[in-house]
């Protein structure tokens, strides 16, 4: 069991975003030569609208946001959220091949580097002034059920970022954790009330992805106290959206069921396998919560881990009525008893966001779900490639 500690360093001074004086000069920074040459023409566009708008931010002292994992699901719209604010660079960093990346983002200087590597850590965060580590090597529960080696080895980027960040002076760094760390017994039954962010506590998560997720928590917040490095963190609770994984085996709930029922509309065989016996409760935020929450947590003076999560509680058997009522079909519904399915009931206590942010996820379920759907109607009818990694 772990046992909370006190905080003994105090923070590194932070110069926010918004407080810092953009662009005073026109001094060019050269370490971005490279991704001037690949994105000269875009670049110029974007610098050319800059400066109309008065922030003209060629130089030195323009503040750069480094998002590690830019090419899956919630990086990539964290990155397209951060560019409506045009007083930074964004840097984006991902381990998959360019090709692969959900979103790509013209003018952003995009990499693709292995982040498990020092090296590679260092060189992304060379000349950042603020992380989010998004990246990891995860999935729905059949992916991380069976691979529990590869999740916990994600260890190794939040380390290695942490040590990157701390020698280069970073202002602050953003750690996505996940509802997987809450303890087993507190997710018994369906029914269960919210996770409250003490109830991580005595320790006993999700083998593998969970004990890697709460590792790295404590590891941000060591950086923290003893090296004085600005450290955020947020336990996101099921997100989705478009633009993210829908099938091939990572494939995590909302993007499953809005699949098969597409999948049965489209085909006429109006049948559905559900993993385990569908009463097993869930919450799921949609993608726009998530990346608001995520830079209010980053920007805010709050040092514990924090849910980010609906507390809109449904049971797997109710996202399917959804997703069918939105396909305008119903089901026979087989139950996959021996399917991995998770603990029995899960959802987010949103009072502490509430009192410390003034401000918690509320997009309905209803609503992103219409959305996610019609988005994964199309990949289907139009082929589109889901890159398997
Ligand atoms: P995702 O799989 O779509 O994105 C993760 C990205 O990390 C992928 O593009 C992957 O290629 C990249 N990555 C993996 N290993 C890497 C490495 N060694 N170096 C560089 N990049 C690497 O997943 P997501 O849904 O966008 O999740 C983003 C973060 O949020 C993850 O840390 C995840 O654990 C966390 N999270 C997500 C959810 C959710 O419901 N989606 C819930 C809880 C926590």
């Amino acid at each position: 069991m772990f046992h909370e500690k006190k905080e003994t360093f105090p923070e590194r001074k932070n110069s926010s975003l918004d407080d810092t004086p953009v662009c005073p000069d026109n001094m060019v920074d050269k370490s971005q030569s490279a991704s001037f040459l690949a994105f000269g023409s875009l670049l110029f566009l974007r610098e050319t609208r800059h400066k109309a708008s008065g922030a003209f931010c060629l130089n030195n002292k323009m503040k750069t946001i480094l998002v590690a994992g830019a090419g899956g699901f919630i990086g990539g719209h964290l990155v397209s959220e951060l560019l409506k604010n045009k007083e930074f660079k964004v840097k984006a960093v991902d381990k998959k091949p360019l090709a692969d990346w959900w979103q790509k983002h013209p003018g952003v200087e995009s990499v693709s580097l292995d982040l498990q590597d020092m090296a590679a850590c260092t060189e992304a965060v060379s000349g950042a002034h603020q992380v989010y580590n998004l990246a990891a090597d995860m999935g729905g529960m059949g992916f991380i059920e069976h691979n529990k080696a590869l999740c916990m080895l994600s260890v190794l980027i939040n380390t290695h970022l942490l040590l990157a960040a701390k020698e280069a002076k970073v202002e602050r760094f953003f750690f996505a954790s996940s509802a997987c760390v809450y303890a087993a017994e507190k997710q018994t039954r369906p029914d269960i009330p919210g996770l409250r962010e003490a109830d991580a506590y005595p320790a006993m998560p999700e083998d593998g992805y969970g004990w890697e997720k709460l590792f790295s928590e404590r590891m941000s917040r060591h950086f923290r106290e003893d090296f004085g490095l600005v450290t955020r963190t947020a336990r996101y609770h099921n997100v989705y959206g478009p633009q993210g994984t829908w099938k091939g085996g990572r494939e995590k709930a909302p993007a499953a069921i809005c699949r098969k029922v597409a999948e049965a509309k489209l085909s006429g065989k109006h049948e559905i396998d559900i993993w385990g016996d569908g009463n097993q409760t869930r919450s799921f935020m949609f993608i726009e919560d998530c990346t608001k929450g995520s830079q209010m947590i980053m920007n805010s003076d709050i040092i514990e881990p924090l849910n980010l999560g609906s507390d809109e509680m449904v049971s797997i058997n109710q996202l399917v009525d959804l997703a069918e009522d939105i396909a305008g079909i119903k089901l026979k519904r087989h139950y996959k008893l021996d399917a991995p399915k998770g603990v029995n009931g899960r959802n987010s206590d949103n009072t502490l966001i509430k009192e410390k942010l003034d401000w918690a996820p509320s997009i309905r379920l209803r609503d992103g779900l219409e959305r996610t759907y019609a988005w994964i109607y199309d990949q289907i009818v139009t082929n589109a490639p889901c890159p398997v990694y």
